[in-house]
C-alpha cells in the first residue's frame, strides 16, 4: 500500500484521524509495490535514454519520464518520501551532501549579494563560501552560532540569506532557529539550514520556518557508510529557484545510492534511537572520567545551547565532541591508535563507531577549550555501549601510560 493510499484511507475513515506516526511514514513513504508486480521495494532504474513509441510522443512529451538525469521512478520514490518527511514543497537529490550545501547557497544568491553564515559551519562549506561564492561576487560574513535576534544588526542592504547548521560542526553549538527565522522574515532573507545531525526525525526545519533544508544523506539516511548522497528540501517560495538551478547544473544522484537511501530510510528511526541511547550512555560516562575536561553534546546539560536543543529538538543522534584535559598530542595518538570498536576516519552516520582527533586551537573549539586541551570527535554506532565504554577506558589508560614528562 502506498503512503498516499494509507493516508487516503485514514482520512476517509472519518475526519480528524490522528496523523500517521513517524515510524509508519518511514515504512510506507514513496513506496508503491503494486506498480512493480507487488515487489516490496522500488526497483533500481539505471537510465539515460527513455524511448518513445512515436515521434508524436517524443516531441509531445507525453510520457512521465524524459531522460535519466531528469528523474526515474527510483529517484522519484526518494524525493516523494523525503518530501513527506520534511514537509516541504519539493526535494532535489544531489551526488553528495556538500553539493547539496553549495546548491542551496547558489539558489539564493547572485553577484553583489551578501550572506550570513554560521561560524560553526561544516569546513568544506566554509571553503566553498570563501572560494566559489566570493569568486561569483558574493560577500560572506561569519557570525557566532550563539547569536539570536541580534543578528539583525549584521544585516546589510544587500543581505539575501542566512545559513545555519545546528548543532554546528565540531563545537556542537545549537542555534536559536526560531529567533533567527523571525529576524530573517523581518528583513526578507532566505533561511538555509544544514540539518544532517538531527535528520528530519529530530528537527522539523520547515515547520520552524527554514526555506531550504539540507541533509547530508551520506550520514544517517544511507546509514551504512557505503555511498554518497545529498538532499535539499524547499519551502513553496524557495522551490522554483532551487528546482531550476538543480536542473541547470545537471545534478543528479546515482541509482544505487538512491536505492541505498530508500533502504536506509525504512530503518532510520530505529537506528537513530539506538545511536541516541548509545551516544548518551558513552557521553555521560566520559563526563565522569578524570581525563575529560568536558563533553560537547547538545543533550547534556552544560553543553552550549542545551536549553535550545531541549526546546526545539525531539532527539539527539550519535555524534559529539570530547574535550580532553591538557596532554601532549602523542598521548591522544596512544588513546586512539589502539581502539578496537572505534574506527579512525572521516564522516559519520554509519552503523559503526568512529573517532577523529580535532584541532582544539582552531575555529569555534578555541573558545570552548582551555589552552592545551585536546579534542576528539566520536560517532557512536550501533555496538553495545558497554563494549564502547570498555574500549575507551582502555584507550584512556594507554593515554595515561604515555610518559608525559618526556613529551611536555
Ligand atoms: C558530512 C557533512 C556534509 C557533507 O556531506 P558529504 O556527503 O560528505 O558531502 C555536510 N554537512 C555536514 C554537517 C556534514 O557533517
Amino acid at each position: 500500500m502506498s503512503s498516499d493510499s494509507l493516508l487516503d484511507e485514514a482520512l476517509q475513515a472519518g475526519g480528524d484521524v490522528p496523523a500517521l506516526g513517524t515510524g509508519t511514514r518511514l515504512v510506507h513513504a514513496g513506496r508503491d509495490p503494486m506498480r512493480y508486480h507487488g515487489f516490496v521495494n522500488t526497483p533500481v532504474f539505471r537510465a539515460s535514454t527513455v524511448l518513445s513509441p512515436t515521434v508524436r510522443d517524443l516531441l509531445g512529451r507525453t510520457q512521465p519520464y524524459i531522460y535519466g538525469r531528469r528523474g526515474t521512478p527510483t529517484s522519484e520514490a526518494l524525493e516523494r518520501a523525503l518530501c513527506e518527511l520534511e514537509g516541504g514543497a519539493g526535494v532535489v537529490l544531489c551526488p553528495s551532501g556538500l553539493s547539496a550545501c553549495t546548491l542551496a547557497l547558489m539558489a539564493c544568491l547572485e553577484p553583489g549579494d551578501h550572506v550570513l553564515v554560521t561560524d560553526a559551519v561544516y569546513g568544506p562549506v566554509r571553503h566553498a563560501c570563501d572560494g566559489l561564492l566570493r569568486r561569483l561576487g558574493v560577500e560572506v560574513s561569519y557570525f557566532p552560532p550563539g547569536t539570536g535576534a541580534e543578528l539583525g544588526g549584521w544585516v546589510k542592504e544587500n543581505t539575501r540569506a542566512i545559513y545555519l547548521e545546528s548543532p554546528g560542526s565540531h563545537s556542537m553549538e545549537v542555534q536559536d532557529v526560531p529567533a533567527l527565522v523571525a529576524m530573517a522574515r523581518q528583513h526578507g532573507l532566505r533561511v538555509i539550514a544544514d540539518c544532517s545531525w538531527a535528520t528530519p526525525l529530530f528537527f522539523k526545519a520547515h515547520a520552524a520556518g527554514v526555506d531550504l533544508v539540507i541533509q547530508a544523506g551520506t550520514k544517517y539516511l544511507l546509514g551504512h557508510s557505503d555511498g554518497m548522497l545529498g538532499t535539499v528540501s524547499a519551502s513553496p517560495r524557495a522551490w522554483p529557484a532551487l528546482k531550476a538551478l538543480h536542473g541547470d547544473l545537471g545534478l543528479c544522484a546515482g541509482p544505487d545510492e538512491i536505492f541505498l537511501a530508500l533502504r536506509g530510510l525504512r530503518s532510520m528511526q530505529v537506528r537513530l534511537r539506538q545511536h541516541e541511547q548509545g551516544a548518551l550512555a558513552v557521553a555521560r560516562w566520559l563526563q565522569q572520567q578524570e581525563e575529560v575536561a568536558r563533553v560537547l553534546h547538545p543533550a547534556l546539560e552544560g553543553s552550549p545551547g542545551h536549553a535550545l536543543w531541549k526546546r526545539d529538538f525531539t532527539g539527539s543522534s550519535g555524534l559529539f565532541t570530547v574535550v580532553l584535559k591538557p596532554v601532549p598530542f602523542a598521548a591522544v595518538e596512544a588513546f586512539l591508535d589502539g581502539l578496537k570498536c572505534f574506527g579512525l576516519g572521516y564522516s559519520w552516520g554509519g552503523y559503526e563507531s568512529l573517532a577523529l582527533p580535532l584541532d582544539a586551537s582552531e575555529g569555534r573549539l578555541r573558545a570552548l577549550c582551555e589552552p592545551g586541551c585536546q579534542c576528539v570527535r566520536l560517532h557512536v554506532g550501533l555496538e553495545e555501549p558497554q563494549d564502547l565504554i570498555a574500549d575507551l577506558r582502555a584507550g584512556l589508560d594507554r593515554m595515561q601510560a604515555v610518559d608525559m614528562d618526556s613529551l611536555l
